[in-house]
Order: C-alpha cells, then sequence, then structure tokens
C-alpha cells in the first residue's frame, strides 16, 4: 500500500502528487479542473454559485425538497435558503438518529459591495461608494478590472438583475490609483493606511446628459442609463444586493498549466468539490448532506449564515418526510451522532513568504487535501479543535480510500490566525475536523490552487461522504 500522508522528512526532494499519478490519472486531474473552472466563471457570488449548483444538482436527478411529500433511501433532494444559501442530501439506508456525514463550506467571498447611498458625481465623473465584505488588502482592488454583479429588488416585489463586465464587450469599473510621480505622501504611510476605504469608489459614468439645466448632469446620465437599461430607480439602491468583483476569469498559471488562479476559490474551491462529490456519490449508508453556507467572511452571522437555524431546519424536515414524524430528541440524536468535515481553504507555504509559516506544519501545494486539527489565534482561540479519536478515523478513511493528504497549520504560532465554521457545526455536537485546499495569495483577487489539490478534494469528500 502507498504512504498517502506527505511527510517532510525529505525535503531535498520531496514528493508531490504528481509524481504518484499514473497518466490516466493525470488526465482526470485536468478534466476535473475544467468543470471546476466553468463554475467559477459563472459563480462569482453566492447567489450565483446557488443558481449553478441546482442547475448542476437538478440534471442529476435532486429535486427541491419543498416539493416531497415523503423521502425514500436513495432520494436526492435540495432546499434553497433566500437564494443565497443551500444544502443537499442523498437519503440514507440508516435511520437519521444515527447521523449524518456532512462536508459544509462556503460560497461568499470577499469584496466591494455597494452602499445604500452609492451614486454621486464629482470632477464631472461619476463614482459609486462601496463598503468592502470581509477581510481584504484594499491594495489589491485598485487598478485592476471589476465587474459588477447582483440584484436590485423594487418595492413591488419584482427584481432587476445585474451581471455586467464579465462578457470581453462588457464595459467594466475600476477603481483609480495614485500615480507614483504624485504619491511620496502615500507611499510614507502604511500599508494598511496608503488605500482608505472611503477611497474605494468605482468610476461609472464620464458623459453628461446634455440639458444645461440639470444640476449634476453626469450623475443624471447614469441614472438615466439604469432606468431605461434595468428600470430602477435611485432609491432602489437602498434594496439592492449589488457586489463589485475582479472582472477577470479563472486562468491556469505556470507552464505546465498545473495550477488555476481564479477569484473567489476561498471557498468555492471546497463548494464546488464537495458538491462534485455528492453528485457522483452512489446511495450510502448514512444520509449524506452537503451545505454552501454564506456569510462566512464576516462571521457567519444571518439568516444565510451558518449561525442560522437552516441546517437544523434542513433535518427535521427530511426527518419528517422519511419517518412520517420527527421530535426535538430525534433531531438532537441526529445532529449529536453526526460526522462533519468543516470544508474551506488552508495557506500553502509561499517561497516569497516563508517567515510566516512552520516549515514542518505548513501544507504545500500539490501534496493533496489538508487535514486542519485547528484553527484560531494566539492559543488555539477561536477554535473548535477535533479531538484525537475523531481525526484518525478521517485520516483512515483518506488511507483506506487512496487520497492522497498533508497536514496544515495557518501559520506560526502567534503570525495571526484564522476561523471557519467548523465551531457552528461542532456547537450542534458533532464531530468535525477542517479539511480543504491549500491556496497561495489567499483573499486576494486571483488566489492560486493546485489542480492536483482539487481533485484530491473531491476524492476525499467522496470518501467522507460515503464512511460509516
Ligand atoms: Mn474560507
Ligand atoms: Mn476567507
Amino acid at each position: 500500500m502507498p504512504v498517502l500522508k506527505f511527510d517532510r522528512e525529505n525535503e531535498k526532494a520531496p514528493l508531490t502528487v504528481w509524481d504518484r499519478l499514473s497518466d490516466q490519472e493525470r488526465e482526470q486531474v485536468f478534466l476535473f479542473s475544467e468543470g471546476y473552472r466553468n463554475f467559477l466563471d459563472r459563480g462569482k457570488t453566492e447567489r450565483e454559485v446557488v443558481a449553478v449548483a441546482v442547475a448542476a444538482a437538478a440534471e442529476k436527478g435532486f429535486a427541491d425538497l419543498g416539493g416531497k411529500s415523503r423521502l425514500v433511501p436513495g432520494d436526492k433532494v435540495f432546499l434553497v435558503n433566500r437564494s443565497r444559501g443551500l444544502a443537499l442530501a442523498i437519503i440514507g439506508r440508516e435511520p437519521l438518529e444515527k447521523g449524518v456525514r456532512l462536508v459544509g463550506s462556503h460560497i461568499d467571498s470577499p469584496r466591494l459591495d455597494l452602499k445604500p447611498e452609492p451614486l454621486y458625481e464629482d470632477g464631472q465623473l461619476s463614482l459609486l461608494k462601496t463598503h468592502y465584505y470581509g477581510g481584504i488588502k484594499k491594495y489589491h482592488w485598485v487598478g485592476i478590472p471589476l465587474a459588477l454583479h447582483g440584484l436590485v429588488a423594487r418595492e413591488d416585489g419584482s427584481v432587476a438583475g445585474i451581471r455586467l463586465g464579465e462578457d470581453p464587450g462588457d464595459p467594466v469599473f475600476t477603481i483609480t490609483d495614485l500615480l507614483p510621480h504624485l504619491s511620496k505622501d502615500q507611499m510614507e504611510k502604511k500599508m494598511s493606511e496608503g488605500i482608505t476605504g472611503e477611497a474605494l469608489n468605482l468610476l461609472v459614468g464620464s458623459i453628461p446628459v446634455k440639458d444645461p439645466e440639470v444640476k449634476l448632469r453626469v450623475r443624471q446620465a447614469v441614472l438615466n442609463t439604469l432606468g431605461e437599461k434595468y428600470g430602477i430607480k435611485e432609491e432602489d439602491f437602498t434594496s439592492a444586493d449589488l457586489e463589485a468583483v475582479p472582472a477577470w476569469p479563472a486562468r491556469d498559471v505556470g507552464f505546465d498549466r498545473g495550477l488555476l488562479a481564479a477569484y473567489g476559490q476561498d471557498d468555492r474551491v471546497c463548494a464546488y468539490t464537495s458538491l462534485r462529490a455528492l453528485l457522483d456519490l452512489e446511495p450510502p449508508d448514512r444520509t449524506a448532506v452537503v451545505l454552501l453556507a454564506d456569510k462566512e467572511e464576516i462571521g457567519s452571522a444571518g439568516n444565510t449564515g451558518m449561525q442560522s437555524a437552516f441546517l437544523e431546519n434542513f433535518v427535521a424536515e427530511i426527518m419528517a418526510l422519511r419517518d412520517g414524524s420527527y421530535s426535538d430528541l430525534k433531531i438532537r440524536r441526529c445532529l449529536s451522532s453526526s460526522s462533519a468535515l468543516s470544508a474551506d481553504v488552508n495557506a500553502a507555504l509561499d517561497p516569497n513568504y516563508e517567515e510566516v509559516m512552520d516549515k514542518l506544519n505548513a501544507a504545500r501545494l500539490g501534496r493533496g487535501v489538508v487535514l486542519t486539527k485547528y484553527t484560531g489565534s494566539r492559543g488555539k482561540s477561536g477554535s473548535s479543535e477535533a479531538g484525537a479519536e475523531f481525526t484518525a478515523r478521517v485520516r483512515g478513511v483518506f488511507n483506506r480510500e487512496g487520497v492522497y493528504w498533508q497536514t496544515g497549520e495557518l501559520g506560526k504560532v502567534d503570525q495571526g490566525g484564522g476561523g471557519t465554521i467548523a465551531y457552528l457545526l461542532a456547537a450542534y455536537n458533532m464531530d468535525v475536523v477542517d479539511c480543504g485546499v491549500a491556496i497561495l495569495g489567499m483573499h486576494s483577487t486571483f488566489e492560486v490552487a493546485s489542480k492536483a489539490d482539487i481533485y484530491m478534494a473531491y476524492r476525499a469528500y467522496r470518501a467522507f461522504l460515503k464512511s460509516i
């Protein structure tokens, strides 16, 4: 049996997943990444990801749970939460009280949201004010093409969808940066202060309306266009979810095309791989659940975030339809005997920034899916740390199923840290451990992942979902 965990004992010639794949397996890796590329380009916001995921699930025989009156083992269902969250399940042979196998990821990514009163004119230019969402380095967002995605909800209940800046023929938006020639003061500032949040204003118009009686003529021209093209008026901005995201598609990186770079791989890489794992799963013993959550990047609060009762409600609905009845006690038993992978990305060792990592415990690109026993910062603060026994069970599943894996800790002790939705799954008293893909440039506008690791994440989630 091959050794599936990558050790760091032989650092002179460290092996990667690539070394261990047959030619045929390499082909599978590249083929899989094409599906993922398509998913990334079509799903740049949580709403778009839900729509794309629902369409893919429907194609594989999944039906809306709302339309079901009874469930039997083998049935495939999904439930959408307010267009921004999604749960999918394949009903297992075992009773639900024995617990489910769950893989949970998040589908929101750092971005720039429009403010409720975004539109203004200054210096004969029209701009939109933004409020950043999630942990960004503000300098990433200036001097790049941005696309506007989302929807505007009108008072009468109708909505106008917007997706502008993705087609090569579309206009894009941008946030201009100061020229180096005049940046003496800016360049002396701390990096965190060089670009301010209030300076993240999107350039959206420059041609004024002809009427000289109008005061802010460029601003008015933008409003006219929005009215004509989308049927929206200024007040409609107050009820809009509009997100500015990088306008570029996912791209292969390197002469060998072994890496894929894109906006929003945190955490759509785990969302896609877990979704595909479920769609390709044979009817399991334990009910298999895949959860795509929103709002992780801002603390998982809100009715589409992991802190909401959505998962609990989903389990209750399934139980009622499968068993003909449910009780609070049975739901509690189900949740507390469940096992979960919190599927989220981890930081890979970056040759440019080795100093922030403990090399013995850092994940590497190309060494397989990353198993992370604990997250948190300082003294593991905020982590739901998985117990030894459950971590052993998961590593046993990977070893048995031929999944290449590695361990990974997010940086050196006291260097920083982070969290995932693991602690919120653990709050149901279920077993949970973090497991995802290592990324370079996490939270940048162009995050890099290894195609070999992406494929191993898919294999890992599929192995876990069907495990006993
Ligand atoms: Mn994440
Ligand atoms: Mn993140």
